[in-house]
């Protein structure tokens, strides 16, 4: 595809209208862009700052045709995007992300796939379909392990752990029929981290500080910059990202997740989106992963990045947002993003706060004075 250029005053469509979607858009809207969004929730994150919202279904062509109808160009937030519509976009010339990155990475065992392909690191793992080709893959993976939906999960949902081989039974009643799973080795990893990085339509990369994430049940609980690795690891990851989004052919903010062991990087899981753990640019660097995303997608040269020493970001869930937002006059150094959501559920992500500072002791000491972790 050509270098496709949109104007500010042009519209660009958002399909999903979550935070992500909420986040391009607020970046988008600086530089003077219009935003639709198609999304089937009512007020959803993004309607709420988007200057139209097509309410319907993600798979419903007719809302499709309008969304493109209404749009310079268009991108998505979220990998589970109905196939058909992301072609009917990109055979009207106007997805530059394409829907091939969709394709693999919503499904994981596609993505472990372009990891073998290109020779990079990942955990064993075998697809399964029923109980027997389970407990058989599990003689060569060994324990602990994890099993996971093909495709659809997001925050450790459709994941079910083994610790040791007294869990296997558990997974007769978690799995179903006509469904298809990954098992894994369960990774004793030194540190997760994440590589987050934009490429434009000329296939120039631009890289974010490398993020160490925490998770806590599967969820990200806390982003950390910069993350505990060596330079040597950092290279190593960078390489990694460079070979798969060049195979990707990718276009606009794209994350890397990754577990370090020994200097090794295995790759866990992409996003072919901006992503959880690159929320703290938006105060740490001149330019947000969001804004690059828009940037690239609009044909504009990418931003030379520069950032603060230190950031970290923490998610907050349904469980915690009402006593944020209750103490939130009596805390101190901390950036706040809630995103608009309606239905609060005890493990949702509801928002995130964002520190930054010299240094992450320093950091750590604001958040201690804070109480911040009461949770
Ligand atoms: P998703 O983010 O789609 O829920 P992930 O595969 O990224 O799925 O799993 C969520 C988290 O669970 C990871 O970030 C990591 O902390 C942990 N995890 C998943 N798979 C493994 C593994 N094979 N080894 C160690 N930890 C894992
Ligand atoms: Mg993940």
């Amino acid at each position: 595809m050509t270098n496709k250029f949109v104007k500010p005053g042009d519209t660009i469509g958002i399909l999903g209208g979550g935070q992500l979607g909420r986040m391009m858009a607020v970046a988008a809207k600086h530089m003077g862009y219009r935003i639709a969004v198609l999304d089937p929730t009512e007020d959803c994150p993004c309607a709420q700052v988007a200057d139209v919202h097509i309410q319907a279904a993600y798979d419903n062509v007719e809302a499709a045709e309008q969304l493109s109808d209404a749009s310079n160009v268009i991108t998505y937030e979220f990998e589970n995007v109905d196939l058909e519509v992301a072609r009917i976009f990109e055979e009207a010339g106007k997805l530059p992300q394409g829907a091939y990155p969709l394709e693999v990475t919503r499904n994981r065992a596609e993505e472990k796939q372009i990891a073998v392909d290109a020779s990079l690191p990942i955990a064993d793992y075998s697809i399964v379909q029923t109980f027997d080709q389970l407990t058989t893959a599990l003689e060569s993976i060994g324990f602990p392990a994890v099993m996971k939906t093909i495709s659809g999960g997001y925050d450790g949902k459709g994941q079910y752990k083994f610790e040791t081989e007294e869990d296997v039974d558990g997974a007769r009643s978690f799995m179903k029929d006509s469904e298809t799973y990954i098992v894994e080795q369960w990774l004793a990893f030194d540190v997760e981290i994440s590589q987050v990085f934009t490429r434009s339509q000329d296939g120039e990369i631009s890289y974010f500080p490398i993020a160490e994430n925490i998770h806590r049940q599967q969820i990200l609980h806390e982003t950390r910059v910069p993350a505990t690795v060596t330079e040597n690891v950092v290279k190593k990851a960078q390489q990694a990202v460079a070979v798969l989004s060049e195979k990707m052919n990718i276009v606009g903010t794209f994350a890397v997740e990754m577990f370090v062991k020994d200097e090794q990087v295995f790759i866990n899981e992409m996003a072919p989106r901006p992503h959880n753990s690159g929320h703290y640019t938006i105060e740490a660097c001149n330019v947000s992963q969001f804004e690059q995303h828009v940037r690239a997608i609009c044909g504009l040269p990418l931003l030379p990045v520069h950032s603060f020493p230190a950031a970290v970001m923490i998610n907050v869930l349904g469980k915690h947002r009402d006593i944020l937002l209750d103490r939130l006059a009596n805390y101190h150094g901390l950036h706040f993003h809630d995103y608009g959501k309606k239905d609060s559920r005890a493990i949702r992500k509801m928002g995130h706060i964002t520190f930054v500072g010299n240094n992450l002791e320093e950091i750590d000491e604001t958040i201690a004075k804070n109480n911040i972790h009461m949770w």
